[in-house]
């Protein structure tokens, strides 16, 4: 599964690297059970959320809620990516997603999960 994700996320970051964005994070979201994928980059809080995250989210003090780590809920790479599975498949639960580590477009280098999305989806893989 880890190198499937790696895989995926090469082609996301050739993908966004090029970019005018040239967002800050790229990660793939893997749905385990099915093998769909979403890739996604930092950004805007999504307009519509799903109700697992918005709860998650909660817990952190809410949607837009800058934290102690320095990011904001609602707009990591991971939420993102995690937020489209879920949205095409309302049956997705959190737990059943793997995220991969994220990558900067530019010099292609790791972000490290920030605590945010530590408490929501887990350590690293
Ligand atoms: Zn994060």
């Amino acid at each position: 599964m880890i190198f499937y994700l790696n895989l995926v996320l090469t082609l996301g970051y050739l993908h966004v690297k090029n970019t005018k964005e040239k967002p800050a994070a790229v990660v793939v979201a893997v749905d385990k059970n099915t093998g769909k994928y979403a890739l996604n980059t930092n950004g805007n809080i999504p307009e519509k959320v799903a109700p697992e995250l918005k709860d998650m989210a909660g817990k952190l003090g809410g949607l837009g809620t800058k934290t102690k780590c320095g990011n904001i809920v609602g707009r990591c790479a991971e939420f993102r990516a995690a937020n489209d599975l879920m949205l095409k498949n309302p049956r997705l639960k959190a737990k059943d997603i793997d995220i991969s580590g994220a990558l900067r477009p530019r010099g292609r280098k790791h972000v490290k999960r920030c605590d945010n999305c530590g408490a929501m989806f887990g350590p690293e893989l």
